[in-house]
């Protein structure tokens, strides 16, 4: 378990950017360190624990690129058409063999290269005479349709990097090596909790006031995206002491404690009496909408943070606190989100020295281009506007206002987990 210091989360300035809440996270939170063995079909999403170099070249050995004729460059006809005999036939996994001076050897894709030959000629662009001989044009490059070895990767390149949250690609590639196993750092633990006297769990009765619970199982979800083990508490009451008793529980068994709600500065806001009870805590007061403020703490070494309990606020919340915390314990390489850019198709104010999310659908204009479409409504109580839309636009610090056919950045939701 990473153990960090009480003072982990302190920031002195009164309002904390985006930017700076990320840095911060990654320069004190540490990893977990502990690693375990993946096979190759578990391996998706795990963080690699360790570099891999290349145990051997990629391909392997030389091989034909296409469908045809093998034979040595110094043979190719130069300028005009030439015909061969031909001797010889070797197809993908069959064995090597010498072409035969002056003959051209049938060869198929994947196929190794006969010894001799450097050049293949596509089936396409050659024919057989009456003979049976290939006839080939001339003006074709030596070692064109080649595949040599190690072309890909050479032996004992660093072809995968530690801290490397794997993809198919990169499954692909340690396959490709012929390893069947890897080595990650084990998953990241977290304990979830909501938290309020509104809130009742699916699949228990809901008295007239009260709301389901949906945060506990959006951050769930987005948590196993993350490759976390989550324990699910369920819902905590509106009261200093059994939130105490749930967090000292939790603590110490878990890498992270995530909850929602009750971390406004409100009187019925009791999560952080709850956390203050037991260990540290501090309110970033986010320079972010929707959003602030998110609740950062350590209790017993294992930090805590408290994301708002409106859905929206939520969600956004997660994407720039939650999600570069869990990266830091996993050891994963930071790995900033990079909108792309799409023209707006809203009109929108905003307060200078914010960051503002704005829930968008995007559809292709007239002329190609990409453009988004802003949700017609803001509340960050909607969860429609989540389902509804396709990502956010990021409006940085300095925007006061965006005019339709403006250039926004925007990020998909597929992309922020
Ligand atoms: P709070 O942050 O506790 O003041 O809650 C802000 C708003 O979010 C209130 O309207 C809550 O009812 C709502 N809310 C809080 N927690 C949840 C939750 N787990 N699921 C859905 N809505 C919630
Ligand atoms: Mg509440």
């Amino acid at each position: 378990m990473a153990q960090l210091s009480d003072d982990c989360f302190a920031f002195g300035g009164p309002m904390m950017s985006v930017d700076e809440a990320v840095r911060l996270i990654a320069s004190r939170v540490t990893a977990v360190g502990e690693t375990e063995t993946a096979t190759l079909v578990d391996a998706d999403g795990r963080i690699l624990a360790r570099d891999i170099a290349a145990p051997l070249p990629l391909p392997p050995f030389t091989n034909s690129a296409v469908d045809g004729y093998a034979l040595p460059g110094r043979d190719l006809p130069r300028d005009k058409e030439r015909a061969f005999p031909v001797s010889g036939r070797v197809a993908a996994g069959g064995s090597v063999q010498e072409a035969q001076p002056g003959h051209a050897v049938r060869i198929f894709t994947g196929a190794p290269m006969p010894g001799g030959t450097d050049t293949v000629f596509m089936q396409e662009d050659v024919r057989l005479d009456d003979n049976g001989h290939v006839v080939l044009p001339p003006g074709l490059k030596v070692g064109a349709n080649v595949r040599p070895a190690g072309e890909d990767i050479p032996q004992g390149h660093l072809a995968l990097k530690a801290g490397q949250r794997l993809r198919p690609q990169d499954i692909a590639l340690a396959a490709a090596f012929g390893l069947t196993t890897l080595e990650v750092i084990r998953r990241i633990r977290v304990a979830v909790f909501s938290t309020g006297d509104e809130l009742a769990s699916p699949g228990t009765p809901r008295a007239a006031a009260q709301l389901y619970d949906s945060n506990r199982f959006m951050l769930i979800a987005m948590l196993k995206r993350l490759g976390c083990e989550v324990s699910d508490i369920g819902i905590l009451r509106d009261e200093r002491e059994p939130l105490a008793q749930a967090l000292r529980q939790v603590a110490g068994r878990h890498d992270l404690i995530l909850t929602t709600g009750g971390v406004s500065t409100g009187e019925e806001d009791h999560v952080k009496a709850g956390v203050e009870a037991v260990g540290s805590l501090v309110l970033w007061r986010m320079a972010i909408k929707p959003g602030r403020p998110v609740a950062m703490g350590i209790i017993a070494g294992t930090p805590f943070i408290g994301l708002p309990g409106n859905p929206v606020a939520s969600f956004v919340t997660f994407v720039h606190v939650v999600r570069p915390t869990v990266l830091a314990l996993s050891g994963a390489r930071a790995a900033p989100l990079v909108p792309i850019p799409v023209r707006a198709a809203f009109t929108y104010k905003k307060k200078s020295g914010r960051r503002e999310y704005v829930r968008v659908m995007l559809r292709p204009a007239s002329d190609g281009a990409l453009e988004a479409v802003k949700f017609p409504r803001e509340g960050a109580g909607l969860l429609s506007s989540l389902v509804d839309t396709d990502g956010l636009v990021e409006l940085g610090e300095t925007i006061t206002k965006v005019e339709p056919g403006d250039r926004v950045g925007f990020l998909g939701y597929a992309n922020l987990l």
